[in-house]
């Protein structure tokens, strides 16, 4: 399923390899980091800032790793 700004707000349901999900909303979040933007259920919402989150982390320790040698 694939999710643009006109399904703000709306509530789906839907099924996956996962399960089956009841009353998603379809929310837009965004990166504080480098501002990359989602827009989809919640569960996947949440599914992207963690990716980003572990990403930026990875990527600064990594700096500061080489700032270091
Ligand atoms: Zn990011």
């Amino acid at each position: 399923m694939v999710f643009s700004e006109e399904n703000l707000g709306e509530v789906v349901s839907y099924d996956n390899d996962e399960g089956r999900f009841e009353d998603e909303r379809i929310v837009m979040v965004f990166c504080r980091i480098c501002g990359a933007r989602f827009i989809g259920p919640i569960r996947n919402a949440g599914g992207f800032l963690g990716a980003h989150e572990m990403f930026h982390q990875w990527e600064f320790s990594n700096m500061v790793s080489e700032m270091e040698a």
